[in-house]
This record gives structure tokens, sequence and C-alpha cells, in this order.
């Protein structure tokens, strides 16, 4: 393909734009991983990155997508046969499902259509009935990246409470980490899963589990496998600043820039930004005519839309015209949604006028799709962005 001039715009919900200030930082050369500049960074690093997870406890970082963060919430709590209640939410917990069972754990599944959270009633009623406690973790996709769907971890908690259930509480933060308010201390998680490539706007290849102290006694007892992601060899190295094997030295570089980043905007100014384009990107979907796939407006999501196509009309198509004609990336839609929505990424590194850029880019690209809307989505939007 040749030259196109201009930035490109990636509004899939994640990888999601790196700023040019963590590009800089992450270009510095690699230095020894076991010398005194490094210790320093590592011992500052590791305790700032407690902020973004509101927590005071040590986060683990892994060289890993957040996959590896996933197995790794797993192998280090639990036991082979162990039952966990996972809630289908959408692709991203069937995903996280289909590793727990691969893992040997035994997967209590409340059922979802995908267009709304995790039923907090649903939760409490399973582990009420559950006397023995043979559940030993209750596991929930925090903001789902496929649906952009936000389940409400606070009330899940206060379920798991009501049930008087002594399960871990386990939550995959990887597209609301840095986006969306989440609080790992206060929301008594035991484990939180996080990621690079989301809201803390580097490129993949860093992931996190948070790590409570329960967590940690768990740990001390689970005999599920575990080597490469073992808690307990990076937290002993993580004590003096080092990690057990090569750390991803150039993300933390990264890491360290996008921390400092978020600190600067402020986390709660960063959340009410990420709530304010979300609002303003269901404003253009509701004058366009298109349905927002989240059925429950009390979890609509902040980080990531989905918008339905009418029937009969290929989200693909849409998003090959937009990517061709106007250098716009949306996310695809996902398994059983493959076709039938397209997903807008407004996460991360992102402004107001990138946000009209986007939908000026998915209207022009429903005109030439032949898709039937009505034509005002970006004014509409505008209107929201402008209001006093
Ligand atoms: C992106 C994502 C994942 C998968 O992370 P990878 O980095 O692709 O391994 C898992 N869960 C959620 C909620 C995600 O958004």
């Amino acid at each position: 393909m040749s030259y196109r001039a201009g930035r490109h715009f990636l509004q899939i919900p994640g990888p999601t734009n790196v700023p040019e200030r963590v590009l800089r930082a992450m270009s510095k050369p690699t230095i020894d991983h076991r010398g005194p500049e490094f210790q320093a960074l590592g011992e500052e690093l590791l305790v700032a990155v407690r902020d973004v997870f509101r927590t005071k406890r040590p986060v683990v970082i892994f060289p890993a997508s957040g996959s590896g963060a996933w197995e790794a919430s797993l192998v280090n709590c639990l036991s082979p046969g162990d039952r966990v209640l996972m809630g289908e939410t959408g692709h991203f917990a069937t995903l996280w499902k289909e590793i727990a069972e691969k893992l040997g754990l035994q997967v209590d599944w409340i059922p979802g259509d995908w267009r709304r959270g995790v039923d907090p009633q649903a939760v409490e009623s399973t582990l009420a009935a559950d006397r023995a406690h043979a559940i030993k973790a209750v596991c929930v996709v925090h903001n789902e990246t496929s649906t952009g769907v936000t389940s409400r971890v606070p009330l899940v908690r206060q379920a798991i409470d009501r049930a008087r259930h002594p399960a871990l509480f386990v939550v995959d933060t990887i597209s609301s980490l840095g986006s969306i308010d989440f609080r790992h201390d206060e929301w008594g998680v035991d484990v939180t899963v996080g990621a690079s490539q989301k809201g803390l706007m580097l490129p993949p290849g860093l992931s996190f589990n948070a790590v409570s102290e329960k967590a940690l006694s768990a740990h001390a007892h689970a005999t599920l496998p575990r080597s490469f992601w073992d808690w307990g060899a990076v937290l002993s190295a993580n004590e003096n600043g080092f990690f057990p094997y090569t750390p991803a030295t150039n993300l933390l570089y990264g890491l360290q820039e996008a921390l400092a980043m978020l600190r600067e905007e402020g986390l709660d100014n960063v959340f009410a930004r990420h709530e304010r384009h979300a609002a303003a990107t269901r404003c253009a979907a509701e004058a366009w005519g298109l349905e927002v796939f989240c059925a429950n407006p009390e979890e609509y999501s902040a980080s990531i839309t989905a918008v339905v196509m009418p029937d009969g009309h290929d989200a693909d198509r849409l998003r090959e015209i937009v990517l061709e004609r106007f250098d716009l990336s949306l996310g695809v839609g996902l398994a059983k949604l493959a076709g039938k929505v397209f997903r807008i990424g407004h996460l991360g590194d992102f402004n107001d006028l990138s946000l009209v850029g986007t939908l000026a880019g998915v209207e022009m690209g429903l005109k030439l799709a032949g898709v039937p809307h009505r034509v005002h989505g970006v004014t509409a939007a505008m209107a929201e962005l402008a209001r006093a």
C-alpha cells in the first residue's frame, strides 16, 4: 500500500493510539535488567503502578498480553477440579471460561444474552446455594470489550458478601483500567487482571495481576501447575526492584510515562472524559437511527460502543470502506456478533476532535455502504460535546 498522509485513526477498543510521549519514552536504549539503573526504575514503577488499580498492595507485571494475566489469575489461586463462577457477558468472558476449563477447573456458568452485565442477583443465589463453599472464585469481566457492556463490580461484591461466601473475587479490567472507575482495594477485589494496550495507552506486551492479601494466602495452598506465571518468584524479586526473568524493559519505560500522564490529568478526570465521549457516541448512534448493542443504560461502557447494523447490512463491509477511504480502523464484531455490530473504541489517548473525526468517518462510511440511516449523527455528537 502507498503512503497515507496524516495519522491513522486506530479506533478499535485496543490496542489504542500510543501517544508521542510514550513512544519517545520507549525509544531509550535497553539497559541491563540486573543493574542499578534498572533497579531504580523497577522500585519506582512497582509502587507507581498501584495507583491506577487504586490499591496499596503489590501488582505483578508480566511480559505478556492480557491472556497471560488471565491464566496467571487462575493458576496462582486455584487447584485442579476447583469450581469457579463466571458470567456469560460476551466473547471475552467466554475465552476466560475456556482457559479455566483447559486448566482443569469446573466452571459454573451464568448464561447471558451478551447485552447486559453479570447479574448480581444470580451471583448471590448461586453462592447462597453453595453451602459447602465448593466455589472457590467468582470471575467477572468488568468491561466486556466485545459488547460495550460494563458490569457493576461493586454490586457483585455486595452479592458475594450477602451470600456470606468466602470465594475469591477476580476481575478482568483489561479494557477498563485507566478509562473506567475501578477500585481494587475499596471494592474488595482479590485479583485484578489488566493489560497495557487499552486504557493505559501502551503497545501490547505487558499484563498485570493486582493481588490482595487473601489471594496471596490462597496462592500458598493452590496446586495448579505454575512456573512462568508464579507470583512467588516475581514478588520476591520485586522486593529489590528486579524481575526473575528478562522484563520487557522498553515497555516499562512506556508504562512509567503513561502513568505520569494519567497522574497529570487525574484519574477522575480521565474517567469523566471517557464518559463524555461515550455519551456523545451514543448521541450519534441515536441520531443515525442505529441501535447501541448494550441493553441496560446503567451498564453502558465508557470505553467502547458496539453499534448494531440494520438487518441485511454487513458491518465488515462498512469497516472495509472506512479503512480504505478514511484510514479509520473500527472494531470487528466478535464470535456470534461477526458482521452484526461494529465497535467504536473511544478510549486511551483521545479527545473531542478525535471523536468527531471518528464519528465523521463512520457517518461517511454508512452513506458509502448504502446503510439506511439519518444523517445528523456527527452534529448530535458535537452538540453533546459543546454543551456548557
Ligand atoms: C483485550 C481483552 C482481553 C485479551 O487480552 P489480550 O491482550 O488480547 O490477550 C481480555 N479481556 C478483555 C476484557 C479484553 O478487552
